[in-house]
């Protein structure tokens, strides 16, 4: 682990995953499109799908020597967002951000057999476990035809890129849909990449139009604080009531439910159980943690005996 995020050096090749500066005489993996995992600059060879090279594009990060396969690198679905990888090379699976659970048109990840598994655990601790999908479906939508019966406009809202899109195939059969501006380009992006998801107007044309004055109506937005000026504008204007979506919505530790009037656990991560599911299953005989709770999760994997700490700076000597 570098300041530049992790390192390999096998044989003669240097290998960075998602750094944040690419190196220019080594193998750059970006494992998909959130703004933490692009890199600043370019330089040097950037590996990734095809997916993720065109999210990029959109959100103002053009990848220079783009490449999307390369020998004995292999590039796994990671199922977080669309075109999210996860690496495997020499014997190392490198989750990047990780959901073995299948979400709308998210397939769950499938993990391969490995030595070495570096992964993410942002939910790593006990008390992340997420409702089945259906579950929540079923609550998510009983709320919103309690709102609709009253006239009450709704606003689903979840991050732009990845949440949006699953939020928009669990509830777009609601109608009149609407998007968030941001929203309607990132899943334009997506039917153009292939994913088929509901159409409907963009919030500036359904304003000018007046369409938002008929009431109610259902509309995906990005995750935004309560101060935003377009949220107060919804809120004062047509009394739209907001139910947010995200892995957080239930902890004890991080007071997300604030944000919005509603909150419901659904997350693009895997779970407390997903993880360790996730470890067990690739067979691997040591394993390096890192984001979220890389302390408690790497305990946990030791009480299960299990080799594993967190992966820190300098650590890596005893990696390869
Ligand atoms: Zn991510
Ligand atoms: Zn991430």
């Amino acid at each position: 682990m570098t300041k530049n995020g992790i390192l390999c050096e096998i044989n003669d090749k240097k290998i960075l995953l998602d750094p944040k500066k690419t190196d220019s005489d080594g193998i750059n993996f970006v494992s998909h499109a959130h703004m933490d995992h692009l890199p600043s600059k370019n330089g040097g060879t950037i590996l990734s799908s095809i997916e993720t090279n065109k999210i990029a594009n959109l959100r103002g990060f053009t990848m220079q020597n783009h490449i999307e396969e390369i020998a004995d690198f292999h590039l796994v679905d990671s199922g977080h967002i669309l075109g999210s990888k996860g690496l495997l090379f020499d014997d190392i699976f490198y989750t990047g951000d990780i959901c073995t659970r299948n979400r709308g048109f998210l397939q769950g990840a499938k993990i391969p057999k490995c030595k070495t598994l570096i992964t993410e655990c942002t939910f790593g601790l006990s008390e992340f476990v997420f409702p089945k999908i259906d579950e929540l479906k079923k609550q998510v939508n009983e709320l919103i035809s309690e709102f609709y019966s009253k006239g009450i406009p709704v606003i689903l809202m979840g991050y732009q890129l990845g949440k949006a899109q699953t939020i928009t195939q669990l509830f777009g059969h609601w109608s009149p849909l609407y998007f968030h501006d941001s929203v309607k380009e990132m899943n334009d992006l997506h039917n153009q990449l292939g994913v088929s998801l509901i159409d409907g107007l963009g919030h500036s044309e359904a304003q000018k139009k007046g369409l938002l004055d008929k009431k109610p109506w259902l509309m995906v937005a990005p995750m935004m604080s309560g101060k935003n000026s377009f949220l107060r504008d919804m809120e004062s204007k047509y009394g739209a009531i907001t139910i947010g979506f995200s892995g957080w919505a239930k902890s004890t530790k991080f007071n997300f439910g604030r944000r919005t009037d509603y909150s419901f656990p659904m997350s693009d991560h895997c779970d407390f159980d997903e993880l360790v599911n996730m470890v067990v299953a690739s067979g691997a005989e040591k394993v390096y943690t890192i984001h979220g709770f890389v302390e408690e999760f790497a305990e946990h994997l030791r009480t299960l005996g299990i080799s594993a700490q967190p992966l820190r700076e300098n650590s890596l000597d005893d990696f390869i």
